[in-house]
């Protein structure tokens, strides 16, 4: 794996990996390419959630560290 992505924090770094795998949304099926993945941690876990703009549903995932 490379490791040249200095400066970038692991929690951006997954969030990003969602914004490009997940922009469509599972409720209406919008499009949001620039998806706005919120992202927020308790030091166990990541929990990133994202609002559609069109149906206003709300996605989120949770992702544990897993020591
Ligand atoms: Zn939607």
């Amino acid at each position: 794996m490379a490791t040249s992505n200095r400066g970038m924090n692991p929690l951006d770094a997954l969030r990003d990996r969602y914004a490009e795998v997940e922009t469509e949304c599972p409720a209406c099926g919008y499009e949001d390419d620039d998806g706005t993945w919120v992202g927020e941690t308790d030091g166990a876990e990541v929990r990133y959630e994202r609002d559609c703009p069109s149906c206003g549903k709300v996605t989120a995932h949770t992702i544990s560290f897993g020591r």
